[in-house]
């Protein structure tokens, strides 16, 4: 038999391989508990082994697992569409399902650029984003990511969209505080505009709060009604990533709810599908889909596995799951309850600079010395030895980036399934207790 290789992230290291998920845990092969203090990548919202998910699978697999999309529909396809639009805030009545975060972003770039092209405007063609971002891997996707790490093999293929600074109060640019600081990082937006012109710009997407990039960076108030103000003045779209944020991560399904922001096209994954089926979805709103429908009336996108009826069946039974146990209406109190121990953890452990996020999406920033804010060295790579340690103790974290160019500093998210309980949260934090004992004990 020929030698095969299964390629890992990391092609040096092995992996434990797992066995079964049930709740906020995973067990490996050897019998080992994990914590799941991460959902994954902050997907499986609900936790694992969800019997409701796994059936509804099974019974749309009973009928049909596959159908291509541009010969037919399907009953899940139609349900799924119709219940995330009376779950969407405002006129976000459209859904475009594909398969993972990448592809959804992907989307709502090409519908943006298509909005204006249908309306007669062909010149519209950039779209603005923030340094310290991540709106996924595919070329288009990382185009408008602030990520320099993901970004730097592929310079030379990416347009250069990140345009603006992020609202990262820890390290604001400007060494301001809100809401004194008038919100100069989101007026910096004015002034791209004014560079590179309103005519060649389609649209300006942002994570409402910061994930992989920044380790849960959460704006102040005033932020975002600053930006879509901006946008709005100056005939742009505004795209909001939700692929981390929605599906209530943070609480109500967008997370821009939390600022009474509307967007005018949403950009769903992860806790969609809750990691039961690869599901992610461009939503886009009535008044951006009318000069299309007048139009070519074709959304120039798709993929083979858009609008799957297996993947579909999982999203609406994750909708009705999270509708039926109520689980949005207990996050706050949950992500209040995790925040105060966190910010009891920080107190113990110098290294800990800052505890934010919104929801239950939260994140852990690590400096040398808390007054003057300076990162580790990277030599050290103190994230990858966090989650290491937290791995090897039981619990697992997701790393993140750091530092204003999103390469210096070190970050964690913590972003445990919606579900997860009281107690589970208490053990939570023990585990993290004794993992950042372990990473003192290592650094010497
Ligand atoms: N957008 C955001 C905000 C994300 O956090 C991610 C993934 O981490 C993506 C897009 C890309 O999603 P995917 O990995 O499913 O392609």
């Amino acid at each position: 038999m020929r030698p095969s290789y299964l390629i890992k992230p990391a092609l040096d290291e092995s992996y434990p391989e797992i066995d079964y998920g049930k709740g906020t845990y995973l067990f490996d092969k050897d019998g080992k508990k994990y914590l799941d203090a991460a959902s994954g990548a902050v997907t499986a919202n609900i936790g694992h082994g969800v019997p409701e998910i796994i059936l509804a699978m099974h019974e749309q697999s009973k009928r049909v697992s596959f159908v291509y999309r541009s010969q037919f529909t399907s009953e899940a396809a139609e349900k799924l569409a119709e219940k995330l639009s009376d779950s969407l805030p405002g006129d976000l009545n459209w859904s475009f399902f594909v398969n993972s975060g990448s592809e959804a972003t992907e989307t709502a770039l090409k519908i943006a650029i298509q909005y204006w092209q249908e309306k007669g405007v062909k010149s519209k063609t950039k779209i603005l984003s923030r340094w310290v971002s991540y709106h996924g891997i595919t070329l288009g996707a990382l185009s408008m990511s602030g990520h320099p790490g993901r970004r730097a093999r592929f310079v030379p293929l990416l347009e250069e969209f990140p345009t603006i600074s992020p609202p990262y109060c820890y390290r604001c640019p400007y060494q301001k505080s809100a809401p004194d600081c008038g919100y100069l990082c989101a007026k910096e937006l004015e002034g791209a505009i004014k560079r590179i012109g309103a005519d060649h710009i389609a649209a300006f997407i942002a994570e409402p709060v910061i994930g992989a990039a920044g380790g849960a960076i959460s704006p102040p108030e005033g932020y975002y009604e600053t930006i879509k103000k901006i946008c709005d003045d100056n005939n742009i779209l505004f795209i909001a990533d939700e692929v981390m944020t929605g599906f209530g991560r943070t609480g109500p399904m967008l997370a821009m709810e939390h600022w009474n922001v509307i967007p005018d096209i949403v950009a769903l994954g992860k806790g969609m599908g809750a990691g039961y089926a690869p599901i992610a979805a461009t939503v886009v709103s009535d008044h951006v889909m009318e000069p299309i429908l007048k139009g070519s009336k074709v959304i120039m996108s798709g993929h083979t596995l858009s609008a799957n009826p297996q993947s579909c069946a999982a999203a609406l039974a994750v909708l009705q799951y999270l509708e039926d146990n109520q689980i949005l209406n207990d996050v706050e109190s949950k992500s209040v309850y995790l925040k105060n121990r966190l910010d009891q953890v920080k107190n113990k452990f110098s290294f800990i600079g800052d505890v934010r996020g919104k929801g239950l999406l939260l994140g852990l920033e690590f400096v040398k010395l808390p007054a003057s804010k300076i990162p580790f060295d990277q030599s050290v790579k103190l994230t990858e030895l966090v989650v290491k340690t937290g791995r090897e103790h039981g619990i697992l974290l997701y790393p993140a980036g750091a530092g204003l160019d999103g390469l210096s500093g070190d970050a964690v998210i913590i972003a445990p399934p919606l579900t997860i309980t009281k107690r589970e949260i208490d053990e939570l934090i023990a585990l993290l207790k004794t993992t950042f004992i372990e990473v003192y004990k290592t650094l010497g």
